[in-house]
């Protein structure tokens, strides 16, 4: 199987000022490219050729997974975005989130808070298990909460390359502005999947 990079559902512009073009060039169009590219690659003439990609990011190591889980959770992050999505969550996680952080704003707090104390590369991560309950986790560079039988719903991606041209150093600005382009109407149905 060859991945083949997902064209993103809005314009390189629609995001600005939360992400700017510049950094759609350089993160999508060049980092996330990037995986893609390195991990078809990897994986010609191997076994992991047959494999659709959430199986090899849950059988592999290395090298493939680090490009495997890059290119997933890449595409996983671009694609919750929406200039003009819904503002807050709504339904089962809506009730879900008050039910365990209490509101929608101690749970952004405590998400947030998550992203800024990651020593290093990763990733923020919003998954829920088979019952419904939610789980807030730091995954260090490649890391996917998918390889501990959690289903990812919602990330923010934490490697300085996510942020740098737009916030320099300011990794807590740059995950509280992540919510005014988050569209809940896609979490909502990640969840609810
Ligand atoms: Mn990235």
């Amino acid at each position: 199987m060859k991945f083949t990079q997902p064209r993103l559902p809005y314009a390189v512009d629609a995001l600005d000022p939360v992400i700017s073009p510049v950094t759609i060039d350089y993160h999508y169009g060049k980092h996330e490219k990037a995986y893609i590219d390195n991990l078809n690659s990897l994986i010609k003439d191997t076994p992991f050729e047959e494999m659709p990609l959430e199986e090899i990011i849950c059988k592999s190591e290395g090298k493939i997974f680090n490009n495997a889980s890059q290119a997933w959770n890449h595409i996983f992050y671009f694609f919750q975005f929406s200039p003009t999505g819904l503002k807050e969550p709504c339904g089962k996680l809506k009730d879900k989130i008050e039910e365990q952080f209490g509101s929608v704003d101690e749970f952004k707090k405590k998400f947030e808070e998550a992203g800024a104390t990651l020593f290093g590369s990763g990733w923020v991560w919003l998954s829920r298990d088979d019952k419904g309950a939610l789980f807030i986790t730091q995954g260090g560079n490649a890391e996917n909460p998918m390889t501990k039988g959690l289903k990812p719903i919602l990330t923010f991606d934490v490697w300085e390359h996510a942020y740098y041209l737009d916030y320099q150093n300011r990794r807590a600005e740059y995950l509280q502005k992540l919510w005014n382009i988050v569209d809940w109407d896609i979490i909502g149905i990640r969840y609810d999947d």
